[in-house]
């Protein structure tokens, strides 16, 4: 016999299962290696911003774990989607397909290149883009002329397909891969949320001609604010490089820069502690994953919950833990918000879906209903390292 879903469960599962207040966060940063002794190195030898040697080491290292050929640090993840659409060619006027459901630092970064989100649908399942949908959707609106693919509807070209991995689950990437060779698209993957995340083996960012990874505060891995662009061609990563770090062209003293770059250089500082955290990535994986493990027992007996799983295909690093509520339960997602909110328990729903904020109501978009549908019905529940830390051992890593 299931429990009931009501707040007084709810509570009661949490509280029995979060016992310190300090522990109710979403997502908390965990620094327990060298952020420290790194980041003091910084401070005592004076190297503290765009040059330094803990840049060079963070990518060297984030290229090592992740498997991937190159990867450029950034001052945030928002701008290395930035300057990944923009190395793929995005121009003023076009049309990137994106998920709705969303942060909303993907469609920013398109807008920063003139051009303008299109939505895309999700998959229930997986919460990334859903690939069938979107088949036989572009079969319906697009056409391609000299290999470029076309909106029939706005006359645009659409260019590149933008794939997130939500909450450090990964979309269906052979399937978007295959509907983006065959439309002409680019694969920009937005795995902010997924370091540490594999799919089918191979770890999420750079199964297109690009990915970026965010290490904002709350993220897996944090360097205060920061970001990173994964690839395996070398001529995208130097341009990466040269646009990140103001079009300057190496010169022993002379500051002569070739375009109008942007200075989205990670500080040698953020990147101390990231190499600190980096250090530790094996441990926060293992204490989600079995923090994952406890919520999806203590779920499994409410009716009308179901705590989100990692995809068959996929090896999810669990970032933030999410459980859906059934469809007859939709009623009482404000109420759930409302309540463990108040009683100091970060329950957070997804974001507003994209396509109903204000600068992108315009913007063009095929059916959303699936979106529409998770979003009246996920919860993101607390999920920091430190709650699943009694299942692991800090000597494990
Ligand atoms: C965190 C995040 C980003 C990037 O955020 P920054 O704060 O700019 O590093 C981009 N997309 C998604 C889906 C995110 O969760």
């Amino acid at each position: 016999m299931k429990r009931q879903l009501s707040i007084e469960n709810l509570l009661q599962i949490f509280n029995e299962w979060i016992k310190l207040p300090s522990l109710k966060a979403l997502h908390e940063p965990c620094f327990k290696g060298k952020e420290w002794e790194y980041v003091k190195q910084c401070i005592d030898t004076g190297w503290v911003s765009s040059a330094g040697q803990f840049v060079d080491r963070f990518e060297q290292e984030l290229s090592d774990y992740t498997g991937s050929k190159y990867a450029i640090a950034t001052s945030n993840g928002t701008a290395a989607l930035h300057i990944s659409f923009l190395l793929a060619g995005i121009q003023p006027k076009d049309e990137v397909l994106v998920p709705t459901l969303t942060f909303v630092g993907t469609c920013n970064a398109i807008h920063y290149c003139s051009a303008t989100p299109h939505f895309v649908d999700s998959d229930q399942m997986t919460f990334g883009v859903d690939a069938q949908k979107l088949v036989t959707y572009l079969k319906e609106i697009t056409q391609i002329k000299q290999g470029v693919c076309y909106n029939r509807l706005t006359h645009r070209p659409i260019r590149a397909l933008c794939v997130m991995h939500t909450f450090g689950h990964p979309a269906d990437l052979d399937l978007l891969c295959e509907i983006a060779d065959q439309y002409h698209l680019v694969i920009i993957e937005d795995a902010a949320e997924a370091l540490g995340t594999y799919y089918k083996g191979k770890h999420v960012g750079y199964h297109g001609l690009m990915g970026i990874l965010s290490f904002n505060g709350n993220k897996i891995v944090t360097t205060g604010g920061g970001g990173a662009i994964l690839t395996n061609h070398y001529d995208i990563a130097k341009k990466a490089k040269h646009l990140t770090t103001t079009a300057k062209l190496p010169h022993q003293w002379r500051f002569y820069h070739d375009q109008a770059g942007y200075n989205y250089r990670l500080p040698n500082i953020n990147a101390a502690l990231g190499c600190a955290q980096l250090e530790q990535i094996e441990y926060f994986l293992k204490a989600k994953r079995a923090l994952a493990f406890q919520y999806q027992q203590l779920f499994a007996n409410i009716e009308g919950v179901n705590f989100v799983t990692e995809p068959i295909y996929a090896k999810s690093n669990y970032w933030l833990n999410t459980f859906l509520l059934d469809a007859q339960y939709s009623h009482l997602h404000t109420d759930l918000l409302k309540n463990l909110n108040q009683k100091n328990i970060s329950v957070r729903p997804a974001w507003d879906l994209m396509h109903s904020l204000p600068m992108y109501q315009q913007a063009p978009k095929m059916d959303l209903s699936t979106a529409e549908s998770l979003a009246n019905r996920l919860i993101n529940i607390p999920s920091s390292v430190v709650l699943g830390e009694k299942y692991v051992t800090y000597n494990s890593i």
